[in-house]
């Protein structure tokens, strides 16, 4: 088994809601997980159950109100840390719900953003890019604007934004979710390749267990809210995966069926 990349410890996170009466409203609690160097892992519960909650708390645009978050061996969260430190000096990349592209930037300069906010946009970095674009398909494309491109497109570059500066993990959230299903398959497909290229720790949330099985090492099931871990499973399947051979694959159908009961 590889090094430990992340932690997750007594986690939690409530806020005051109005409509509680000004109470503290537990959304996450109590919960704990670990993920070694290079796993790919899916995190699958069903709408409202924190699951972006907790990727804001793991990017550090979030603080926790109980636990720790530790990673690379160091605490980087706790709930007496002051100030969030988004992304945790690029060491986490942060792929959220909708793609957020500049609109007024062509695909190559979206793509590059980070970079030059960073201050270390030089012609490696603009070569990387041009060279992740490419193994995306999406050569000849590096001139195009956002409204010029496919919601598919779109997703590939958002998702390349982020693996440009290189962050040893990277947190997805239902990056697929308002594609159509064909392509959803060819997106998780590419994913695949770049993670298995590059070796990157992944945390990829979900609410869709096909999605939850066929790309991960380990899935954690959530449990109803407050949310913790109700269950982790590990996918044996072999790799490479067809993931649109996945249904045919042995012990598929009894692993689905399984988290599937735990979902309901
Ligand atoms: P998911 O991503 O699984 O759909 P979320 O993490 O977005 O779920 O939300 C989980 C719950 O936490 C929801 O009930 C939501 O209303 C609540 N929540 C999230 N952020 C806040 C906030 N800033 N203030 C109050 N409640 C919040
Ligand atoms: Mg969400």
């Amino acid at each position: 088994m590889n090094a430990e990349m992340l932690r997750v410890d007594h986690l939690g996170r409530s806020f005051r809601t109005r409509d509680s009466g000004d109470a503290e409203r537990w959304v996450i609690q109590d919960m704990s997980f670990s993920v070694a160097d290079g796993e790919f892992i899916t995190v699958i519960g069903p709408s409202g159950s924190g699951k972006s909650t907790l990727l804001n708390l793991l990017s550090q645009i979030d603080l926790p109100s109980a636990g720790e978050i530790w990673l690379e061996g160091r605490c980087v969260s706790t709930a007496s840390t002051a100030v969030a430190k988004p992304g945790l000096d690029c060491r986490i990349g942060y792929v959220t719900q909708d793609d957020n592209l500049l609109p007024w930037r062509n695909l190559l300069d979206n793509v590059t953003f980070p970079l030059k906010v960073q201050g270390r946009l030089d012609a490696a970095g603009i070569a990387r890019a041009r060279e992740l674009l490419a193994a995306v398909g999406l050569e000849g494309f590096e001139k195009y604007y956002p409204h010029e491109l496919s919601g598919g497109m779109r997703k590939r570059a958002s998702i390349i934004r982020t693996l440009v500066y290189d962050p040893p993990i990277i947190l997805m959230d239902e990056p697929f979710g308002a594609l159509d299903a064909q392509t959803r398959l060819q997106l998780q497909n590419d994913l695949l390749k770049l993670w298995t290229a590059k070796r990157k720790t992944i945390l990829f949330v979900t609410h869709d267990i096909v999605e939850a099985i066929g790309l991960a090492d380990r899935v954690l099931v959530l449990s109803r809210a407050p949310t913790h871990i109700a269950a982790e499973h590990v996918v044996d399947l072999p790799r490479p995966r067809a993931l649109d051979e996945l249904l045919a694959q042995p012990g598929f159908a009894a692993l689905h069926e399984r988290i599937r009961a735990l979902v309901r």
